[in-house]
C-alpha cells in the first residue's frame, strides 16, 4: 500500500499536449494512475514519453476527440491496453474570439464538437467500458465561461454551458450504476489558451486590470491548481460527490 490516490487507476485524458491538460497527466501519474492520453497535437506524446521515461505508465493515442471514429477508437484502445478503464478526463477543448455578428458558421460548429459533442462521443463510447472499471469517474472540463463569459466567447461559452448541463443529467442517468460525473469551471488560468481573448480585450495590460478588478484572489490560476481539483474528481476522496461543477475561478464568480 503506498498511499497514492490514483494507484492502478486506469484513465484516458484527452488534451494533455502542455498546459491543464499535462499538469494534470503529470500529477495523475505521481498518484499512481496507469495514462492513455488522446490529443490531436503531436506535443502530446512527449507527455506519454516523459511520463513513461520517469516509470509511469503512459501511451499516447492520436485523437481527433471530435470525430467518433476517433473517440471509439481511443476509448477501445485504451480499455485493450489498460485491461480496462476506470476514469475518463475530457479535457481537450478550443476557444476562438469573435463578436457573434461576424462569427462564421463553422466557428460556432467547431465549438459545439470539439468542447461539448466530444464528453458526448466519451460518455457514449466510455460508458460500457467503465460499467466493468473500479470506482469509476468521469470528469469534464467546463469553464466559468459556461455561466458567463466575456464580450466575443459568446460560442465557447454556449459551449461549457453545454458541458454543464450535460455533465448533471449525465450524472443523474449514470448514478444508478455508481458512475459519478463532474466537471470542472475553472476562471482565468495562466495558459497561451486565452490568447485570443486577451487580444480582444485589448492585450496582456487589460487582461491583468480586468484580472486585479474582478479576481478577489488578484491573479490567475495556474495549471496545476486545475490538476489538484481533476485528481479530487477522480479519486475516490470526492465518492459522494456527483453532478457538480466545481468552480476554481480565485473567487470570480
Ligand atoms: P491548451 O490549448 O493547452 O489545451 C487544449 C488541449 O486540447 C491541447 O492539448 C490541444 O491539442 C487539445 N485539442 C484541441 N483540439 C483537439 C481535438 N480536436 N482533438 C483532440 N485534442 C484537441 O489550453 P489549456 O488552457 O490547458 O485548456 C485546457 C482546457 O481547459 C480546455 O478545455 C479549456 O477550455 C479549459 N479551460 C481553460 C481555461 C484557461 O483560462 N486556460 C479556463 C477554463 C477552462
Amino acid at each position: 500500500m503506498t498511499g497514492r490516490q490514483m494507484e492502478g487507476r486506469r484513465v484516458v485524458l484527452t488534451g494533455a499536449a502542455a498546459n491543464i491538460g499535462g499538469a494534470t497527466a503529470d500529477l495523475l501519474a505521481a498518484e499512481g494512475a496507469r495514462l492513455v492520453i488522446g490529443d490531436i497535437d503531436s506535443r502530446a506524446a512527449e507527455t506519454a514519453e516523459r511520463l513513461a521515461s520517469q516509470g509511469a505508465d503512459a501511451t499516447f493515442v492520436r485523437t481527433d476527440v471530435s470525430d467518433a471514429a476517433s473517440m471509439k477508437a481511443l476509448l477501445d484502445t485504451a480499455a485493450e491496453t489498460l485491461g480496462g478503464l476506470d476514469v475518463i478526463i475530457n479535457n481537450a477543448g478550443i476557444q476562438r474570439s469573435s463578436p457573434v455578428t461576424e462569427m462564421d458558421e463553422s466557428v460556432w460548429d467547431l465549438h459545439m464538437a470539439v468542447n461539448a459533442r466530444s464528453c458526448f462521443l466519451a460518455a457514449k463510447y466510455g460508458v460500457p467500458h467503465l460499467r466493468h472499471g473500479h470506482l469509476p469517474a468521469i470528469v469534464n472540463m467546463a469553464s466559468v465561461g459556461g455561466f458567463k463569459a466575456p464580450a466575443g466567447l459568446s460560442a465557447y461559452s454556449a459551449s461549457k454551458g453545454a458541458i454543464i448541463a450535460f455533465t448533471r443529467t449525465l450524472a443523474s442517468e449514470l448514478g444508478p450504476e455508481g458512475i459519478r460525473v463532474n466537471c470542472v469551471a475553472p476562471g482565468w488560468v495562466d495558459t497561451p489558451f486565452n490568447d485570443p481573448i486577451v487580444a480582444h480585450m485589448g492585450g496582456r495590460a487589460a487582461q491583468d486590470a480586468a484580472v486585479r478588478a474582478g479576481v478577489p484572489l488578484q491573479r490567475q490560476g495556474q495549471p496545476s491548481e486545475i490538476a489538484a481539483a481533476m485528481l479530487f474528481l477522480a479519486s475516490e476522496a470526492s465518492s459522494f460527490v456527483t453532478g457538480h461543477a466545481l468552480v476554481i475561478d480565485g473567487g470570480a464568480s
